[in-house]
C-alpha cells in the first residue's frame, strides 16, 4: 500500500481513483458499512425509489474541470431543483423572485415597481453593512418578506436567533426580480442518471484500490488504525479534524440532522421534490419526496406509493453525524489551532468537509480533492 485513505466520501474517492489511475496501490478505509460518506443513496425496500439516505443532495457547479471529471463516472440527467415554502398553509415559490413577492402582495408588481417597494421596506439596515443574518435578510428583501420566509425558518434550522448569525449564511439565496425559480445559478445541474451509489462505485473500481468498510481509524483492534499507520504510510484523512487530535483545542460545534423516513400510499404527496416550512409552529424544516428527482423513471416507480422524510435540525453532540459546521468565533478560533497542528502531522494531509470543518458542496469537495492530488499527491 502507497496510499491509506480515511474516508469514502467524494473527497477520498477523489483521492483514491487519481491515485490508482497514476499506478498507486490504495486503500480506503470507512466507518460505515457502505461506501460514499453522506451522498450515499440506496433503493427504499418496499418501493424502489432511489433515497438520499443522508438528506438530498443535487449535483450543480461551474467549474469546467469538476463537470469534466465527475461525467467519466456518470451521466446527469437534466432534472432542475426547485424549491417551494409553505408559510401560513400557503405555497409560494423559492428563492425569493417576482413571483413570491406578487403572490405575498396580492400584486401584479413589474420588476422596477417589485424593486422600488423591496427597496422601502428595506430602508432600516443596509447590505453592505449588516452586522448579522438579520440585518442582511431584511436590507435584501424587506421586514415583511424577511419575517415571512427566512426569520423563522433560518431560527428552526440553526436553532439560533438570526441575530446572533453571520450574514454570510443568507449570501447563498439569490433574491430575483424576474419569474425564474431555479434554486441554482450554475453552469451545470443534474442527478446521476443511475444514482449517487453507482456513480461512487465507479470511482471505486479499480484492481489498485481496495475498500475496507465497518473500519474506524481509531479502533485499535484493527490494523490500519492511527498509531499503526501515522509516519508508516502516506496517509489522507476525511474525517473530523478535531476527533484526529483527540479534542486537544476543544470540540467543534456542528448542527446534525434527524430524517423521519415514510412510504404511504399515494401516488403523489406534495408535488415536488422539496418543500420548506418557513413557520415556527412546525418542527421540521422540510419534506423531501424523492420519486420527484427522477421523472424519467415514472415507468419503473409505483403509481401508488412514495417515499416522503421530513428533516429536523439540532445541535450535534459527539456520538451524532456531524452535518453544518456553526462556525462561531470560538470554533474559528479551534480551526486555527487545529490547522496549526495539521501542519505538524508528518505525512498525513487533512480534507474534505470534516477534515477541513468547511461547508463544502460536493463539486467543491472533489474540486478541492482534485487540487490537492496535483499539487500536494501526483
Ligand atoms: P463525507 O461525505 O462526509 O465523507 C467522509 C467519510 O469519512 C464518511 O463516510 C465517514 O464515515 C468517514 N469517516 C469519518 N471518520 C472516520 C474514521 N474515524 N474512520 C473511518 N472513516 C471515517 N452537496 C451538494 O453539492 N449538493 C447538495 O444538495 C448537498 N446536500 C447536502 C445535504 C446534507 C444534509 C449534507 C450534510 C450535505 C450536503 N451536501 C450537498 C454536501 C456533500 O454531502 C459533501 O460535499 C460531500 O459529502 C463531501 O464529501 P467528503 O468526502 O468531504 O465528506
Ligand atoms: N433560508 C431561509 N428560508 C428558506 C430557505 C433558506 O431562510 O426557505 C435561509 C436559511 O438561513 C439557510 C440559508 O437560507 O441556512 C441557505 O439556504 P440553503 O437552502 O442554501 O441551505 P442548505 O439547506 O442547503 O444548507
Amino acid at each position: 500500500m502507497d496510499l491509506l485513505i480515511v474516508g469514502s466520501g467524494f473527497f477520498g474517492l477523489t483521492i483514491a481513483e487519481r491515485a490508482a489511475a497514476s499506478g498507486r496501490k490504495v486503500t480506503v478505509i470507512d466507518r460505515r458499512p457502505h461506501i460514499g460518506g453522506n451522498a450515499y443513496s440506496e433503493d427504499d425496500a418496499t418501493t424502489g425509489i432511489e433515497v438520499h439516505k443522508y438528506g438530498a443532495h443535487l449535483f450543480h457547479t461551474s467549474n469546467p474541470s469538476v463537470w469534466e471529471y465527475v461525467n467519466r463516472f456518470t451521466t446527469f440527467t437534466n432534472y432542475v431543483h426547485r424549491v417551494y415554502t409553505n408559510h401560513k398553509g400557503v405555497v409560494f415559490p423559492l428563492p425569493i423572485n417576482l413571483g413570491t413577492i406578487n403572490q405575498f402582495f396580492r400584486a401584479a408588481y413589474t420588476p422596477d415597481e417589485a424593486r422600488a417597494l423591496v427597496h422601502e421596506q428595506a430602508g432600516e439596515f443596509d447590505a453592505k453593512e449588516a452586522a448579522n443574518l438579520e440585518e442582511k435578510g431584511i436590507a435584501l428583501i424587506g421586514r415583511p418578506l424577511y419575517e415571512a420566509f427566512i426569520r423563522d425558518y433560518t431560527a428552526k434550522q440553526w436553532q439560533t436567533d438570526p441575530k446572533d448569525l453571520p450574514a454570510e449564511v443568507i449570501s447563498r439565496l439569490p433574491v430575483r426580480y424576474n419569474y425564474d425559480n431555479r434554486y441554482f445559478n450554475d453552469t451545470w445541474e443534474g442527478l446521476p442518471t443511475d444514482g449517487y451509489t453507482a456513480w461512487l462505485e465507479r470511482m471505486a473500481d479499480h484492481p489498485n484500490i481496495e475498500v475496507q468498510l465497518d473500519t474506524d481509524f481509531f479502533d485499535e483492534s484493527q490494523p490500519l488504525n492511527k498509531k499503526a499507520t501515522v509516519g508508516q504510510v502516506q496517509i489522507v484523512y476525511t474525517g473530523p479534524v478535531d476527533r484526529y487530535f483527540d479534542y486537544a483545542e476543544g470540540a467543534l460545534s456542528w448542527r446534525t440532522l434527524d430524517f423521519e423516513r415514510e412510504v404511504l400510499d399515494v401516488g403523489d404527496f406534495q408535488g415536488t421534490s422539496v418543500m420548506n416550512y418557513a413557520d415556527a409552529d412546525v418542527p421540521y424544516t422540510r419534506i423531501h419526496e424523492f420519486k420527484h428527482f427522477h421523472p424519467e423513471r415514472a415507468d419503473r416507480y409505483p403509481g401508488d406509493k412514495t417515499v416522503i422524510m421530513r428533516e429536523f435540525s439540532r445541535f450535534a453532540s459527539r456520538d451524532d453525524e456531524p452535518y453544518y459546521p456553526v462556525n462561531t468565533p470560538e470554533d474559528r478560533a479551534g480551526l486555527l489551532a487545529y490547522r496549526e497542528l495539521a501542519k505538524g502531522e508528518k505525512d498525513v494531509l487533512f480534507g474534505g468537509r470534516l477534515g477541513t470543518y468547511q461547508y463544502l458542496d460536493m463539486h467543491m469537495a472533489i474540486g478541492s480533492a482534485l487540487s490537492m492530488w496535483n499539487n500536494q499527491l501526483a
